[in-house]
């Protein structure tokens, strides 16, 4: 591991600024990006920790909930609202790592959660995302675990984490402050970008950008929804595939349906033709059955992670009939 220096910065501005400093890496909880130091998979020069700013509220006015960037896992999956009102969300992160993990690991770093690719996390490999135009061995090799949507002939890498799959379904909002004090609003689906040619360039965040929190708008649909991970072992594993699903169900039929995946893309992957299939349907198994047969279109297989498809046809299906029921 190579030598760097830390900063405490004493203000949210002071840390936008040194952020954008070239090699410098934020750190919060650092429950990643310590795996990654020690793996030498990144070497900054400075890391600029966020670990005493004041950024870890959950608030809940004026119909939408603020969930700080520094808010712990552990702390937003117990907090009454998120289970009374946002149940897949919760559920996600209960899903998600170790109790210690979710203790340490913070809103913003679980959003921006490296993919856990073994090429990209074994310096001894070549990984277009590690190093640019070194080449990809996952395509040809061991890529049960990687993506079958939004892939490129540079990257197949997988979006690891639960939680953000859960706010794709309720189209969730990034608050971002910028060097200078700017602030803007991103949907979730814009923070990240598909690998294409540049797979080492994950998000829009501009230099020294930091994600101060996350927003979700109040809304019925929420409240019936559910977060269902497949993985090889029980704990501690990340998904093979998971769902976050909601519905909104009214006099007998579907007035709205909220389907995304995660474990298949390299982003968290919203299934909106399945969505589509849903909405003013009765909720029966039939109907779920051929709506989640949706999910195949688009995707990009390699021998050995074409299971997804059908395994996520029927977690989709399980999940459904979990919150019709
Ligand atoms: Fe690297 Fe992406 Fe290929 Fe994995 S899939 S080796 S992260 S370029």
């Amino acid at each position: 591991m190579q030598s760097f220096l830390i900063t405490d910065p004493p203000s949210l501005s002071d840390a936008t600024i040194l952020g954008g400093v070239p090699g410098a890496t934020f750190i919060a909880g650092g429950t990643d990006v310590m795996q990654l130091l020690k793996n030498n998979v990144i070497a900054p020069r400075q890391l600029i920790d966020l670990d005493k700013l004041n950024l870890s509220n959950i608030t809940n006015d004026h119909g939408e909930l603020r969930l700080g960037a520094l808010a712990t896992m552990a702390d937003v999956a117990a907090h009454p609202v998120i289970r009374a009102d946002w149940p897949a969300i919760s559920q996600a992160l209960l899903l998600s790592a170790s109790p210690q993990v979710r203790n340490m690991g913070t809103m913003g770093g679980n959003l921006l959660q490296r993919t856990r690719c073994l090429y990209f996390r074994d310096n001894g490999f070549a990984c277009n995302k590690r190093a640019p135009g070194s080449g990809c061995p996952a395509i040809a090799g061991d890529s049960r675990d990687l993506a079958i949507f939004g892939t490129s002939s540079h990257c197949i890498a997988t979006h690891p984490s639960d939680l953000p799959v859960a706010l794709m379904a309720f189209n969730a909002e990034v608050e971002l402050q910028a060097p200078g004090g700017a602030t803007r609003r991103l949907p979730l689906s814009k923070l990240y970008r598909l690998p294409g040619t540049t797979p080492h360039i994950e998000t829009n965040l501009q230099p020294g950008e930091l994600i101060t929190a996350v927003i979700l708008a109040a809304q019925g649909v929420s409240r019936r929804s559910t977060y269902l991970k497949v993985r090889d072992r029980t704990s501690f594993a990340f998904a093979l595939v998971s769902a976050a699903v909601a519905l909104d169900i009214e006099d007998g039929t579907i007035r709205d349906a909220r389907v995304a995946l995660g474990g298949v893309g390299t982003m968290p992957w919203r299934a909106p033709l399945v969505e589509i299939a849903l909405r003013g349907q009765t909720p029966n198994d039939q109907v779920f059955e051929t709506a989640a047969l949706k999910i195949a279109a688009g995707a990009e297989t390699t021998q050995m992670n074409a299971f997804k498809i059908r395994l996520a046809q029927r977690i989709i299906v399980r999940a459904l009939q979990t919150v019709s029921a």
